[in-house]
């Protein structure tokens, strides 16, 4: 019945195959043979095209996860560092969600967005109102956007998406505009796909909440998300509509997270079966208390221990995928994750619709707002909190603007080369957040900053040339990429 190359959601998500997977890794997870073993596999190789990383099959990862050991534990941690320095280095990617509408037609018990909830002011931004969130979101220093909304075929048709993500992309503020447009929206058709890949969008993300066929339908008892299937065969129609970039998530805290695990690589491998390649991203949210939302109702919830466990072996099984964390983690989760695994963080976001507009940094609307946020932090806070820890926060969206999306960007990845350019592209566009929206602090840690990492560029003729855009770019010029 498993078959990964199938298209029927049942096939490639095969509950009996995660039931015996479950039962496997139960059986193994003191199996220290066993365990190094597939801790030596997923370890980064040295090849004559560079380092490369096998990645693990949901069973031996599901052997990882349900392992108690501490000690083994601790060398899963180092693991999970050592192949996220090996790919992506001390780089972690920026970007901001905008909520553009909250009606919905569904009834998730989960999401405030249920249209059973009266306690929530409905809101759909206008495209007047999409110009001041998103000019709001440039003057803070942001180039990347996730936009979000509900689903409703009324309200917010695939039209209004589409003239929405134009809007966005048509708007040049000062020396800002926004480089890369992601799309979290509810499972559509491929034709729908096309468009949105039309429009020029970045990553097409969806959740599937739970991988759990019975817990899902309770879980969306009415609206079109109720339909199992359809929810999880999006990806594949996605990607038959053209678009490579797609990223999974799981929400944390609705079934049993093992069962949700062994799932979500089930999915990873089956586009990677089908498709020939992999999810670009993969999002980690937990359940958040919300309007008319209890996260206490959900008792699969899981503590920081296991969701930081859950994110390293991800990042051991899918070494060349993204891992995303919102700011429904605060900073000290964040802080902890960040090492594990983490690539791309949220930073100064609001929840609600309309949220950015008018309001000053420490001032944010409630009414609206799809979860609470735990990190409140502003951008230049964010931003100033990775650099004091090393890390390089990136607004670079060249792949995506020179084409290397899907396996072209995965071919690059898995020899290596993404890192000849993305450090220095990183670093370049950091200047431009220093030089167009930093506070002085966070200028002056910026700049020492760049000044130590630039050296990281191995190969003399980058150097050269990003030394001399890092100067173009101190004079006014911007949006140099490699
Ligand atoms: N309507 C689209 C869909 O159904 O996929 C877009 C999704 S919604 C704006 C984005 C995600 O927020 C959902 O997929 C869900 O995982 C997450 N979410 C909903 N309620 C949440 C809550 N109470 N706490 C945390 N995340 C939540």
């Amino acid at each position: 019945m498993y078959n990964p190359k199938s298209l029927k959601a049942e096939e490639f998500i095969s509950d009996e195959e995660i039931l015996d997977t479950l039962e496997y890794a139960e059986k193994n997870k003191h199996n220290m043979e066993l365990i190094e073993q597939i801790l030596e596999k997923a370890a980064p190789k040295k090849t004559g095209r560079g380092v490369e990383c096998a990645g693990l099959s949901h069973r031996e990862a599901s052997v990882l996860l349900a392992c108690d050991i501490p000690e083994m534990t601790e060398k899963m941690y180092s693991l999970a560092r050592e192949i996220k320095e090996a790919f992506y280095g001390n780089r972690i990617v920026m970007f901001a969600p905008l909520y553009l509408s909250n009606y919905c037609v569904n009834q998730c018990v989960y999401c405030p967005y249920h249209y059973q909830n009266r306690e929530i002011p409905r809101k759909k931004l206008t495209q007047e109102e999409i110009i001041a969130e998103v000019t709001a979101l440039q003057d803070m220093g942001h180039k990347r956007l996730a936009i979000e909304a509900g689903e409703d075929p009324v309200n917010n048709p695939i039209e209004y998406i589409l003239e929405c993500i134009n809007t966005i992309y048509s708007i040049k503020h000062k020396n800002g505009a926004i480089r890369r447009v992601n799309v979290n929206i509810a499972a559509t058709t491929i034709e729908n796909y096309r468009k949105l890949k039309d429009a020029g969008i970045g990553t097409y993300i969806l959740f599937q909440e739970t991988y759990h066929k019975e817990s899902y339908e309770k879980l969306h008892p009415s609206g079109p998300k109720h339909n199992y299937d359809y929810h999880t065969e999006a990806m594949d129609r996605a990607m038959e509509g053209g678009i490579d970039d797609v990223g999974l998530g799981v929400l944390f805290g609705l079934d049993m997270y093992k069962y949700e695990f062994a799932g979500l690589l089930m999915h990873a491998e089956h586009l990677e079966a089908v498709h020939g390649v992999g999810p670009h991203t993969i999002s980690v949210p937990r359940v958040k208390r919300a309007s008319d939302i209890d996260p206490n109702v959900f008792d699969n919830s899981i503590d920081d221990e296991i969701f930081a466990k859950i994110i390293a072996c991800i990042r051991i099984a899918v070494p060349y995928t993204g891992m995303i964390i919102s700011t429904r983690e605060n900073e000290t989760c964040r802080n902890k994750v960040l090492g594990l695994g983490i690539s791309q963080i949220s930073g100064g976001s609001r929840t609600s619709v309309g949220g950015y507009a008018g309001y000053s940094d420490n001032e944010r609307p409630h009414d609206t707002e799809q979860f609470d946020v735990s990190d409140q932090r502003s951008l230049d806070e964010v931003v100033k909190w990775l650099m004091d820890m090393d890390y390089i926060p990136s607004f670079c969206t060249a792949c995506y603007r020179e084409g290397r999306t899907g396996d072209r960007f995965m071919s690059l990845c898995k020899v290596g080369q993404i890192q000849n350019c993305c450090h220095p592209n990183a670093l370049m566009t950091l200047q431009e957040y220093l030089e167009d929206y930093a506070s002085p602090e966070t200028k002056a840690v910026g700049e020492a900053l760049i000044a130590r990492e630039i050296h990281n560029v191995t190969n003399p003729k980058v150097k050269e040339k990003a030394l001399a855009n890092l100067e173009a770019i101190k004079n006014g010029s911007r949006d140099f990429r490699f």
